[in-house]
């Protein structure tokens, strides 16, 4: 796979991609929550904008999108079909499960995951995944469309993806999930040891994505549902109520 990936950091604590085709100077990029870092780091490379994909409708997501498809009118925009219709851009592909997008002779699978937004998707190129406001780093999207047991399923099909893939989620929360991580659970050495390295990476503003599945699977407590020791801290004996009460210490509501 000839892709790079390059990390653009829009709005307040978004993150955009750009997928690079260094071969063609074609690039896509993934959730343009504005159009101007976006357009910068186009302009810096020379490259030009062949696709615009969409984990969701949320603005934070895709704001930019009017903008760049005036700037680059050949330019494909993608959304799941579900979540079309909030766009204010009329979209050029809607998307299903499944649905196979080709960029620079790399497929780009779509994975449907319904909660935060009915229409919300992943994208998997090779290695990458890119899990918008579904999944991040140490924590999980709120329920905003959808109901706990359908992001219990969401989860559960993430976990069985190879341990090595890379995630590349949609907002910088990594210290402040880790937090409540280990608020959930205190004796899960693992977690600590990484909320002390995030906090050191943040202050000299060393990346935090991508993660890894493996350290996910390790460190993010809603991968981590049927684990004993969490269960035991939050009292419960099941994922969904796990899932639930880990909810309620990160988003202070119940789903
Ligand atoms: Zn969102
Ligand atoms: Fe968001």
């Amino acid at each position: 796979m000839t892709i790079e990936i390059l990390t653009l950091k829009v709005l307040n604590d978004n993150y955009a991609y750009l997928l690079i085709d260094k071969t063609t100077d074609q690039a896509a990029v993934i959730d343009p929550g504005s159009a101007g870092p976006v357009i910068k780091a186009l302009n810096n490379k020379n490259l030009n904008l062949s696709h615009i994909l969409l984990t969701h409708h949320h603005y934070d997501h895709s704001g930019g999108v009017r903008e760049l498809k005036k700037l680059y009118p050949e330019s494909k925009i993608a959304i799941h079909e579900d979540d079309a219709a909030h766009l204010p851009t009329k979209c050029d592909h809607k998307l299903a499960d499944g649905d196979l997008i080709t960029f620079a002779n790399v497929a780009i699978k779509i994975i449907h995951l319904p909660c935060h937004t009915r229409g919300h998707v992943a994208f998997q190129v090779g290695e990458a995944l890119f899990t918008g406001d579904t999944l991040f780093n140490a924590g999980c999207g709120k329920f905003f469309e959808g109901t706990a047991t359908e992001m219990l399923s969401n989860l559960q099909r993430l976990k069985t993806l190879p341990n090595i893939t890379r995630i590349y989620c949609g907002h910088e929360y990594t210290v402040e999930n880790l937090e409540y991580a280990h608020q959930a659970d205190p004796d899960n050495p693992e977690i600590s040891n990484r909320l002390d390295a995030s906090r050191i990476a943040q202050a000299t503003n060393s990346p935090l994505v991508p993660s890894t599945l493996s350290l996910e699977l390790q460190t993010n407590p809603f991968l981590r549902l049927n684990d004993e020791q969490l269960q035991q801290q939050l009292k419960t004996d099941n994922e969904l109520d796990t899932l639930t009460s880990l909810y309620k210490i990160y988003y202070g509501t119940t789903p």
